[in-house]
């Protein structure tokens, strides 16, 4: 086994707001070269880092809109999301929840900070991956995975250094809460002070680690500040992560999906053909009906 080591570390850059609720970091694909193919299957990477939303009786948000192709993960740090979908269901994403959408043949849904938090305000910190489907899948069945974190499997570190939430895939032979398409690991490592952990994923899958909170160092090589994402290079399968503080930390690998991709806006399909059809699906009502 050999070393899988940094091809580069990417800094947050630039904010924009999704609606009104999500100010986000786009870092895949983003302004710095991270193209869909280049982190197949994860195909965008939306990164709302730590940020103070005041009161507000009107929870903020994003309003109905439609996705086709893939599948939405959204992973709440700090503050709750309610959503609600086409297809009546609905729910809240509380901290240390995750919420799997697996849009495949389309949904109309919405995405607004929880009543009752929005009242209050208060720091906000969200991950949304986009995770792509093979084209045999992209027109299946919607569905929805609420992992609430009591409900996801995690490995405790030794000496009592931090434990690995494993929300999709394996570690130390901890399964994944979330079912997927195609072979996906997805860890949120919680380290203290002085802690570590060691990561193995094949050399072809695409992998890259986000830190949340604390700065790390990866193979004793790359410091990694908070808030900055490493893509790691095609090569080699081991790495590891430590830190002097307490630190979080997104790990992400997979299997790349070796097909074309047509994109554009909300839709992630294969033939500018299919997104045509997407668009002509969504303007005749075919995704179905959601209330503003
Ligand atoms: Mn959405």
């Amino acid at each position: 086994m050999l070393v899988k080591t940094i091809e580069r570390v990417i800094a947050p850059g630039g904010t924009h707001f999704v609606g009104d609720g999500f100010r986000v970091h786009n870092i895949i694909p983003g302004s710095q070269g991270l193209s869909m193919q280049r982190m197949s299957p994860f195909i965008m990477l939306d990164y709302n880092s730590p940020y103070h939303f005041p009161a507000s009786d009107t929870p903020r948000g994003v309003g109905v809109h439609p996705h086709r192709g893939f599948e939405t993960v959204t992973i709440a740090y700090k503050g709750k999301v309610e959503h609600h979908d086409s297809s009546g269901g609905g729910g809240v994403i509380d901290e240390g929840d995750v919420q799997w959408m697996t849009a495949a043949s389309g949904v109309l849904h919405k995405e607004f900070h929880e009543k009752e938090w929005s009242k209050k305000g208060g720091l906000f910190q969200m991950v949304q991956l986009w995770v792509n489907l093979p084209a045999k899948d992209k027109m299946s069945r919607p569905k929805y995975q609420a992992l609430s974190n009591k409900d996801i499997g995690r490995y405790y570190l030794e000496n009592n250094t931090g434990e690995v939430e494993v929300i999709a895939g394996v570690y130390e032979g901890i399964k994944g809460a979330a079912s997927t398409f195609t072979p996906v690991h997805l860890l949120n490592v919680k380290l203290k002070q002085g802690g570590q952990a060691a990561f193995s994923f094949p050399a072809n899958y695409n992998t890259a680690a986000l830190v949340l909170e604390g700065k790390i160092r990866i193979n004793d090589t790359h410091q990694v500040p908070t808030n900055h994402f490493a893509l790691f290079t095609n090569e080699g399968e081991q790495f590891t992560i430590k830190t002097d503080e307490d630190a979080v930390v997104l790990v992400l690998s997979g299997e790349p999906i070796q097909e074309p991709i047509a994109a554009h806006g909300p839709f992630v399909m294969n033939t500018q053909q299919e997104l045509l059809q997407a668009f002509n699906d969504y303007n005749a009502g075919k995704f179905g009906y959601l209330e503003d």
